[in-house]
């Protein structure tokens, strides 16, 4: 169940309402949507008598959705959300751009590249300092090192950085140093993580778990917003299927059926969806016809060099060449605003 405060409530008449909820024995979950505050209302078992509830002064409205997910559906919020990341939005009129290399690997590769990125069209720096590798052998990332990195390219071109959490130490490093918190494909279903990972108030960038359906995906978002943060992004990045030409499948189709049901921004990654860089320029070009109000892509100053991800990485004369193509095929979309609920 719903509580749609009152647009004027009062800071006083919202914590009544909390406590009320509280005091009836149930789980008050409460979070701000744009201008109005929402209280999700859940108990462990049983129905939830609304009357004394609805009887409140700060309580517009009550509310009892059909959807599992209630805060993440447009039922709640027909009109889109756009997350502030840095001064960069995501979901609003303008296509976001985030590149740069899987893992941060070295300072002075990270601030070049960064700079090229952005005077190529790049609106936010992406790169790992904690990569939760398929091989316990395989490069980990420079962990609070890769963080510093990312923060000091941050300073030199001013880009937004959004960097992944895999657990409580890279959480707790990340905060002082990222713009946006990614939650990976691998911890989309790790709900306690998910959790503390809202309650730092900051943007979360949260991909699809590798085998999650749409419900599944949208419901990890709702652990999001439910511990009272409404600043999500979504990232389609590839489900795995019987399909093996491709590292996995991307599922274009989830865009359409995101924005039928959800109000949160949708950004697809054709980079971990490929695993090939000549892959990555269509499905990124598809994905933004199709109506994604991002791209996340991996982009390296020598693809055989990196450490982590080469194969799927562009090099900057062909993420500048796709930057380019991207805007273009944003502003046609844009221009038929039927085309995109
Ligand atoms: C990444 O973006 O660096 C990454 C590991 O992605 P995913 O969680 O989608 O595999
Ligand atoms: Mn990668």
């Amino acid at each position: 169940m719903l509580l749609i405060l009152r647009r004027e409530c009062t800071v006083a008449e919202r914590e009544e309402v909390v406590q009320r909820v509280v005091d009836m024995g149930l789980i008050a979950h409460p979070v701000r949507l744009d201008d109005h505050h929402v209280i999700g209302v859940s108990r462990d078992a049983g129905p939830i008598d609304p009357g004394p509830l609805a009887a409140l002064p700060g309580v517009e409205q009550v509310m009892s959705l059909e959807r599992p997910y209630p805060l993440a559906s447009r039922e709640i919020k027909a009109a889109r959300t756009s997350v502030s990341v840095g001064g960069v939005s995501v979901g609003g009129p303008d296509l976001a751009i985030i590149a740069g290399p899987c893992a941060v690997e070295d300072e002075s590769m990270l601030v070049d590249l960064a700079a090229a990125l952005q005077s190529h069209g790049a609106d936010m720096l992406r790169g790992g300092a904690y990569k939760p590798r398929s091989s316990p052998y395989s490069f980990q990332g420079l962990g609070i090192r890769g963080l510093e990195m990312l923060a000091r390219a941050r300073e030199a071109t001013g880009m937004p950085v959004v960097t992944e959490v895999l657990d409580e130490d890279s959480l707790a490093a990340a905060v002082d140093h990222a713009d946006m918190l990614q939650v990976g494909a691998r911890n989309m279903h790790n709900y306690a993580f998910l959790r503390k990972v809202a309650r730092t108030g900051m943007p979360v960038f949260l991909k699809r778990g590798m085998s999650a359906s749409l419900e599944e995906f949208l419901l990890a978002a709702e652990y999001l917003l439910s511990s009272g943060n409404p600043e999500v992004v979504l990232c389609e990045r590839g489900v795995r299927t019987f399909s093996n030409h491709s590292r996995f499948t991307l599922d274009l189709s989830v865009i359409p059926a995101v924005r039928e049901e959800s109000h949160l921004p949708i950004v697809v990654d054709p980079s971990h969806a490929t695993g090939l860089s000549l892959r990555v320029p269509p499905m990124a070009r598809a994905a933004v016809a199709a109506g994604a109000d991002g791209v996340m892509i991996e982009v390296h100053p020598d693809p055989a060099a990196a450490l982590s991800d080469g194969q799927q990485s562009l090099t900057v004369a062909s993420f500048s060449e796709l930057a380019r193509q991207l805007r273009a095929i944003a502003a046609l979309v844009a221009s038929r605003p039927e085309t995109v609920p």
